[in-house]
């Protein structure tokens, strides 16, 4: 069969990561839709950070900078539950300038590691203080420090960037009408305020529905947000604590409170933590879209629309985020990084490669091993010379834990690293390797010596560390190291090795 060559559709080299932000997929449901009405949902994961928020990063950045708010190399600040920071964290990343984030511990650790994966300083703020705790103290550091703050909540470029995106991408999916019904949560209001005001003007008649936590029925209940002497929100009487991060925080966000006074709403769907998880598992394993529980949670919101709506209704709900920045949270309960007896069950159905019985017998080499002599006299040469030697390859994890233990004890050693590119000429590493192997009888790498005495492999060097010969032979040689670090030698095994 001839392949045919791949052609890239005119306009497919980005110039920068920033161009790839927006034009998120809106697709359809089609195994968990219920009968008569169509149901879509647009997956904002597609974004380069993962998530919606890279839109109000880039817009934040874009029009800060065309008014001079943001000078260049300036440092920029904002308080979020980490997708804005992550966003953030792309955007500062491809434009240069530094990025601190303040963010509540109790969001998830992944959002941590993706922003200081891009380069920024998470400062984090206690939980108990909530939402209202983060803002603040990003409030403080830029004027300490006299920064950039970005104001998520109440940045009119937040929604006005979703006027501009987000809502034309959806109106003209669906074929400049906009759908029937949107279904959308909020955390700043921003998509809220930008996407419904152009659905509404577009068409009157699409019904514009807000979910929130049913524990957190804030904007449902028509209590009004109040603010402090500075015009900062305080914490709204009806916030609880609840799954989805990203929305509703402990406030009615300046946006979204927009959004209520322009009558943009016409109804309120209240959604269960366990009706969000079990409508991000079941998209993930029914309809292979992977998002994250406030995505969960607006298409559990979209179902109950779907069933009282007219027939042949077009529902469209808001995936904001992936799942991916969910795996140290509820949403992976029970995803399991060892095997389920169901998946030992299917192990033990093949005799090959399982766990319950020994490897093959390695086939025995033809001839007798050897090696050359120059190689064996190297060898002999380093272990002379140095008095702790290691033998490693430079990227096997069992010469780690070797390094990884006598480094956490302080001890000085000399590495022979036998795979280094540098061993590759006239094959070097191999013959060292072999001569290795003749002289410690044993052909696994690493291989350690002290005082020119060979110790073994690195299960042997950690006995020698756990019943004390090691202390001796080192002592032997005027060598100390904290045994504090040592007690437990085999924790410097790989995580996979550990039991669990
Ligand atoms: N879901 C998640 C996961 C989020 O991070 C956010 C943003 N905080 C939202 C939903 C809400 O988006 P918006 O701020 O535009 O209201």
């Amino acid at each position: 069969m001839e392949l045919k060559p791949i052609t890239n559709p005119a306009g497919s080299l980005y110039s920068s990561i920033l161009d790839t932000i927006g034009d998120t997929p809106i697709v359809r449901i089609n195994r968990l839709a219920p009968e008569g009405v169509e149901l879509y949902v647009k997956v904002e994961a597609f974004n380069p950070g993962g998530s919606v928020k890279d839109r109000f990063a880039l817009a934040a950045i874009e029009a800060a900078e065309a008014s001079g708010a943001l000078k260049p190399g300036q440092t920029v600040i904002e308080a979020t539950s980490g997708n804005t920071g992550i966003g953030l964290a792309l955007v500062c990343a491809a434009k240069g300038y530094p990025l601190v984030v303040t963010m509540a511990e109790s969001f998830s650790v992944e959002r941590r590691k993706l922003m200081r994966f891009l380069g920024a300083k998470v400062v984090l703020t206690p939980a108990a203080q909530k939402g209202t705790g983060m803002l603040a103290k990003a409030e403080e550091l830029a004027r300490e420090h006299g920064w950039f703050l970005a104001r998520q909540f109440e940045n009119e470029a937040n929604a006005d960037m979703h006027s501009r995106t987000t809502a034309r991408e959806i109106v003209d999916a669906f074929g400049g009408t906009g759908p029937d019904v949107w279904v959308t949560g909020f955390g700043t209001g921003g998509t809220l305020k930008g996407v419904a005001r152009v659905l509404r003007a577009e068409n009157p008649a699409t019904q514009i529905v807000v979910a929130e936590p049913d524990n957190v029925p804030m904007m449902q209940s028509g209590i009004p947000q109040d603010r402090d002497a500075e015009g900062r929100p305080v914490s709204h009487p009806m916030f609880r604590p609840h799954l989805m991060q990203g929305w509703s925080p402990d406030f009615i966000a300046k946006l979204a409170g927009d959004a209520v006074s322009a009558g943009s709403i016409d109804r309120f769907q209240p959604v269960g933590g366990n009706a969000a998880l079990q409508a991000a598992r079941d998209l993930a394993t029914q309809e292979g879209i992977f998002c994250g529980i406030s995505g969960g949670a607006t298409f559990a919101a979209a179902l109950e629309v779907a069933k009282t709506a007219p027939k042949g209704s077009r529902i469209l709900a808001m995936l904001p985020d992936t799942g991916e920045r969910y795996m140290s949270t509820v949403l992976f309960d029970g995803i399991t990084a060892d095997m389920s007896d169901e998946e030992i069950a299917l192990s033990r159905s093949t005799p090959g490669a399982r766990f319950d019985s020994p490897a093959p017998a390695p086939v025995a080499p033809a001839a007798a091993p050897s090696c050359k002599p120059e190689a064996a006299k190297m060898i002999d040469e380093i272990v002379a010379k140095h008095p702790v030697v290691m033998f490693v390859l430079e990227w096997c994890e069992f010469s780690w834990s070797v390094r990884k233990l006598f480094a956490a004890a302080g001890l000085h050693y000399h590495a022979v690293e036998l795979d280094a590119a540098a061993m590759q000429k006239d094959n070097l590493g191999g013959d060292l390797r072999a001569a290795l192997g003749l002289r410690a009888g044993a052909p696994t790498i690493p291989q350690i010596f002290i005082g020119g005495e060979h110790i073994g492999g690195a299960t042997d060097t950690f006995d020698a560390f756990k019943d004390g010969t090691m202390t001796e032979k080192l002592a032997a040689l005027g060598l100390t190291f904290d045994a504090a670090k040592t007690a437990n030698p085999y924790a410097f095994l790989p995580a996979w090795m550990h039991p669990r």
